[in-house]
């Protein structure tokens, strides 16, 4: 059995580490013929090696949540056990809570104390949140005439959810958090799951699997399998037995997803994809607190962030001050191994995103944008790449087009306020956006333009496990976060009862 065992000597947490790293099934982990090597992004070389979930394990995998929804979970288990579960496993979560941050910057790359502080801390949120809503389900009466008694219930949407999030700085960039955001409603509304984890970033999900047994779940209620994506993850999109796919990843998988879910069994799919967030600053706003909060926005999580704030467009009557304020603020953050508690930002996520983001910065340059700060690698091991600022932009270049999840922004100078509402919607993403005025009115004229599922006047970047969170246009289908998430996992049957009408 494929076995993860690390002693943590740098960080602020110094334990051992040691859990299976199988595929975890039917609350057992499974062996595989073949593994994952996991690298660690700070050096390049491998961590450990880990189980891969191959196309029988699949078919093996739906059959245990198939059962475990019919027997032990679904409308078996009542709304207070869920609920319990789920809280008993937030608590465990809350014991092992430096382990896990200390996985998350070993594995994905993010600093400790942000992974400690912000990703652990929100993901126990997150679950305690969903625990209370477990036993908060409910229906409703509609009344229609004397002779009928009408009522609405919510059943889980299926006996399979599977759910996959991204290996960025979600995937690598929020791996645990992502988890999290999936399983706390789907647990809480019934639905067993499958999840299939980044193939990047594993490690906090495998760990979370000796906590759900630990926690007490039934067999077959959470299943993981790491694997591919062309052949785990496309299997899982195709298969018969799953009724719903609940994906957080880029436009481009998403994408294929959606058309594997056409192709098979009309699977219900809910998508949170890329994004291109516009962080619209206006000359009346506080200048200080705007460079902070767009700095925050463009390089939190090295950039990889799916609502990062990577298109700052600045009117121009600030534009100079703004650009040498932003300046100031990348040229302080300090880039380098996660587990130094003076370190700002890691490595990116892998090697591939790595090469990724230095074609784009490659593409930026020969598009003839100009390189105002960074475009450089760090260092010569690991994925270390400088905070990087792109001026003299045109609307049709890559760089201001696509997606580059990294540390890399453009900024744009505006004048007319009609111009940049166009500029910033000009995009086929509407992940999230931002707008710095102190004028109340232009802040939520301009919010309401937006075409965009969150928007953030004076700041950037706020989640609440409260408030719904998800894409425009093909930044996704559907929301996370708040009673909204719990619908995706939940169907609505309507229930008529004939109190007296004859035919
Ligand atoms: P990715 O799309 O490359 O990979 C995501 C997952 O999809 C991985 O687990 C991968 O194995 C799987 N996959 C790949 N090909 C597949 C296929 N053919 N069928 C099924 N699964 C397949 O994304 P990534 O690089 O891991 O993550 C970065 C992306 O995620 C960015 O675009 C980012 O914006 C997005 N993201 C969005 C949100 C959100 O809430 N909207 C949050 C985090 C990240």
């Amino acid at each position: 059995m494929t076995t993860f065992s690390y002693q943590f000597t740098k960080g602020p947490w110094t334990g051992k580490s040691t859990f299976p790293t199988g595929i975890f099934i039917d609350n057992e982990f499974v062996e595989s013929n073949s593994t994952i090597d996991v690298v660690n992004p700070s050096t390049g070389q491998l961590i450990t090696k880990i189980s891969e979930a191959k196309l029988e394990h699949v078919d093996i995998a739906v059959k245990a949540a198939q059962r475990a929804f019919d027997t032990t979970w679904g409308l078996n288990a009542s709304g207070e056990t869920r609920q319990q579960l789920l809280y008993d496993l937030a608590t465990l979560m809350e014991r092992d809570a430096d382990e896990l941050a200390s996985l998350e910057a070993l594995d994905n790359g993010k600093t400790f104390s942000w992974a400690r502080g912000t990703d652990v801390a929100s993901s126990i949120s997150t679950i305690k949140y969903y625990a209370g809503w477990a036993s908060k389900i409910h229906g409703s009466t509609i009344e229609t005439d004397e002779r009928k008694f009408a009522y609405v219930r919510k059943e889980p949407k299926g006996a399979f959810i599977w759910a996959l999030w991204c290996a960025s700085y979600r995937g690598t960039s929020q791996p645990l958090l992502m988890m999290a955001w999936k399983i706390g409603p789907a647990l809480a509304a019934g639905c067993t799951v499958l999840l299939k984890p980044s193939e990047f970033t594993p490690l906090t999900a495998l760990r979370m699997c000796s906590l759900i047994k630990e926690a007490g779940f039934p067999p077959g209620v959470v299943n993981v399998l790491v694997g591919y994506g062309p052949t785990t993850g496309q299997a899982l999109s195709e298969h018969m037995g799953i009724s719903k796919v609940a994906f957080t990843g880029s436009t481009l998988v998403g994408r294929k997803i959606m058309a594997a879910a056409s192709k098979s069994n009309l699977k219900d799919v809910t998508l949170e994809l890329g994004g291109k967030s516009p962080n619209v600053i206006f000359d009346d706003a506080d200048l200080d607190q705007a460079v902070s909060w767009a700095a925050h926005g463009i390089f939190w999580n090295h950039g990889q962030a799916c609502c990062a704030g990577s298109r700052i467009f600045v009117q121009a009557g600030i534009y100079d001050r703004f650009l040498a304020a932003l300046t100031e603020k990348a040229k302080a953050i300090r880039v380098g191994d996660p587990f130094d508690p003076n370190v700002d930002q890691g490595p990116q996520v892998s090697q591939l995103q790595y090469d990724r983001i230095m074609g784009y910065i490659d593409s930026g340059r020969k598009d003839g944008a100009t390189v105002h700060l960074g475009g450089n690698r760090i260092g010569t091991e690991g994925y270390f790449i400088e905070p990087t600022i792109f001026t003299d932009t045109r609307p049709d270049m890559k760089i201001v087009e696509e997606e580059i999840f990294g540390p890399v922004g453009v900024v744009v100078k505006f004048t007319d306020e009609q111009d940049v509402i166009r500029q910033a919607n000009d995009t086929l993403y509407g992940l999230a956006a931002a707008v710095f005025t102190k004028d109340i009115t232009k802040a939520i004229e301009t919010a309401h333009k937006l075409h965009a599922g969150t928007v953030w006047v004076n700041c950037v970047n706020q989640l609440h496990v409260q408030i719904p969170f998800g894409g425009y246009k093909q930044s996704g289908i559907g929301r996370e976060l708040g009673e909204n998430a719990l619908d995706n996992y939940l169907n609505v049957k309507a229930v008529h009862i004939n109190l007296g009408h004859t035919m």
